[in-house]
Formats: C-alpha cells, sequence, structure tokens
C-alpha cells in the first residue's frame, strides 16, 4: 500500500454517492446460516442471578483474568517486552480461536461481512440500548435514585477533543473481542483476519459516510491511532487499511506518530503518548480518526488531543469495535440485550437516532 501523503480533497456535505443497500435491515433479513454455532453458553455472560455453580467459575476465571491483565498492563509499561508472552497466554484463556473460512481467499465485503455476523463476531450497536452512555455506547453507573447516568464518567473528559463517536458493532469476549486479539497478538498465522476486520469496516463506513458528514460536516481525511507495539512486529492498523482499495474516506497515515511507549490509563487523556508529524496537514482539518476498537476510549482521545492542539478543528473517532464487558453498571443488562438480537449493519448510531 502507498502509505505517502496523498492529495486530499474536501468533500462537501452532499458529494457522495448513494450509500449501497444495507447489508441486513428488517425488510432484508440475513439469509439462514450454513455456519454451525459456535457460541458456547458460558458466552452469555456470567450472572449471579442464574445461581449456577458453573457461572460461579465463570466470574472468577474472568475476575482472575482481568486482575492478571491489570497488573500486566502496568508492568509492561515498564517491561513491555518481557511481559508480551505472558500477554498472549491470559489472552489465550479469555477468546476463543476462529478458523479460517474455507474459500475465503476471494471473498468481498459482503461475504466477509455475512460470515462475520453468522458466526456470532459481531453484535449490532443500533438500536442503540436504553441505560448506554449517549457519546460511546458503553456502560454507564446508576445515580442515587437507581436510575442510570446519560453518559459514562469517562466521555464527561472526552467531549473537548472529540465531536462523536461511531462504532461499527459491540465487542464481546466470544465475539469481535476474540478477533481483534488473536489478530492482534497470536502470530502471523492470524494475519488472514485483517481482510474480515477490514471489510467490516469498510461496508459499514461506505453505507454511513454520508450519516457521518450530515452530522459532523466534511471529512477532509482519515487517520489511524498509531500502535507503537513493541511485541507485535507490524502495524496491525495499516494492514487492515490496505486490504481494501476502495476506502470511502482519504487516508493520511502520517498524521500522527508515537512519541512514547505505553498506553493511557483508563478514562485519562494523555497528549504526550503521541505527537503530529506535520501540523500543516492537520491545521483546520476535519479528521477520522480509525482505531480498532474503544475499550475505555482514553488511546483514541489521547490522539485526538493531538490532533486537536495541531489545528484540527474537528476530530471524529471511528472503530471497528465497541468492548463491552460485564461486571460494572449497566454492562450486564448492555449485553445480555446485544446478544438477543439480529446483527444489522443497515443503521449506524447516526441514522437510528
Ligand atoms: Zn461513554
Ligand atoms: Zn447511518
Amino acid at each position: 500500500m502507498d502509505r505517502s501523503h496523498k492529495t486530499v480533497s474536501l468533500r462537501p456535505a452532499r458529494q457522495f454517492s448513494k450509500p449501497p443497500r444495507p447489508l441486513y435491515t428488517e425488510s432484508h433479513p440475513q439469509p439462514a446460516s450454513n455456519v454451525p454455532e459456535l457460541r458456547p453458553r458460558w458466552n452469555r455472560g456470567p450472572s449471579l442471578a442464574r445461581g449456577n455453580l458453573s457461572d460461579l467459575t465463570t466470574i472468577f476465571e474472568r475476575m482472575f483474568v482481568t486482575i492478571a491483565t491489570m497488573c500486566l498492563e502496568t508492568l509492561s509499561r515498564r517491561l513491555p517486552s518481557a511481559t508480551g508472552l505472558m500477554r498472549v497466554w491470559l489472552l489465550s484463556m479469555t477468546y476463543r480461536d476462529i478458523p479460517r473460512p474455507l474459500g475465503s481467499d476471494r471473498w468481498a465485503t459482503a461475504e466477509w461481512a455475512r460470515w462475520a455476523i453468522d458466526s456470532g463476531l459481531a453484535q449490532s450497536v443500533t438500536p442503540i440500548p436504553e441505560s448506554s452512555c449517549t457519546l460511546c455506547y458503553g456502560a454507564v453507573n446508576h445515580r442515587g435514585d437507581g436510575m442510570p447516568f446519560s453518559r459514562c464518567q469517562n466521555c464527561s473528559k472526552y467531549t473537548r477533543v472529540l465531536a462523536g463517536f461511531i462504532p461499527t458493532v459491540y465487542s464481546l469476549d466470544f465475539g469481535l473481542e476474540s478477533m481483534l486479539h488473536r489478530y492482534k497478538d497470536f502470530g502471523p498465522q492470524h494475519r488472514w483476519m485483517a481482510s474480515p476486520l477490514a471489510n467490516l469496516a469498510h461496508g459499514f463506513l461506505a453505507a454511513h459516510c454520508e450519516c457521518i458528514v450530515d452530522r459532523y460536516g466534511a471529512i477532509d481525511l482519515a487517520t489511524t491511532v498509531p500502535s507503537g507495539s513493541t511485541y507485535r512486529g507490524f502495524d496491525h492498523m495499516a494492514e487492515i487499511i490496505s486490504k481494501v482499495s476502495s476506502w470511502s474516506v482519504d487516508w493520511d497515515l502520517q498524521l500522527l506518530e508515537k512519541a512514547k511507549r505505553g498506553r493511557p490509563l483508563r478514562g485519562v487523556i494523555d497528549p504526550s503518548l503521541y505527537r503530529a508529524a506535520d501540523v500543516r496537514r492537520i491545521s483546520r482539518r476535519s479528521v477520522l480518526l480509525f482505531d480498532d476498537t474503544w475499550t475505555s476510549g482514553s488511546t483514541i482521545a489521547s490522539a485526538a488531543s493531538v490532533l486537536r492542539s495541531a489545528g484540527a478543528r474537528r476530530v471524529v473517532a471511528f472503530t471497528i469495535g465497541r468492548q463491552l464487558k460485564p461486571g460494572w453498571g449497566t454492562s450486564d443488562s448492555l449485553i445480555e440485550a446485544v446478544e438477543s438480537r439480529r446483527t444489522s449493519l443497515g443503521r449506524c448510531v447516526i441514522c437510528a437516532q
């Protein structure tokens, strides 16, 4: 892929071609799947209300993995290469394996999207669940009177650097989260997953680019959050973008650089992690900032803050996944709601409102 800077053309609000017919909608339901059900029962998410011993065991397993992962994340800021293998081992306890579908060498966007949906790797964000954050669509905490807040604690800080956020699908442990971690952390044999990830994002963006432009104005250029990972040995976002040649936006992957190792703490905007590679290309531009997933949002908000400091007029975040983890605030009910619905990429968080 040519990663050099491209001449960027301004796209007025109505200049996009008519979006393609949505992949699946209520009036065009997805066909019956010929893919076997891959989701085991425990993927429903542990619930104490069920009173099941295996669910309790799963809760303790998840607690162990979560605590161990937090310890590793702290350690990895100091010893990133030494903790790489331990991180992969821990991740393998949580995420499922995903075999490459037969005959997928020549698959196009619609076939990859259908396979991802049929395999339970993608869950719709729309219709937008009640009791979710109005910016990031994740779980929110409860107020003193038991009612949920309208926005999570983190997002109240992000609104000064992010104009909005558009996730493609929800990312659950046994769904997209498994594919993302297999792709990024489990070695070259999983690099083929760049194709389904790219095609999910590409198909969704082609269908909803006009929604984004209607809401936020013209998108001048799009870029990614630099990874700067020391143990992966490849740029996982550049690889995803290289899998599709007909994106709806103009990419410039040279806008941001990683300034130092590490990741921001949850909910903290840390501009020292990134630097603007060329302020002239950012100044007064409206930027679509693309990342693989949104967990706490601090990574993408930190990168957005650097773009804004360099003069970007507006930054809109776009991700493939919006991670949902059980066990906090409204997350359990949120997960239950999205798991029970039919996945559709026909609506985004803008046109669904
Ligand atoms: Zn939020
Ligand atoms: Zn839309």
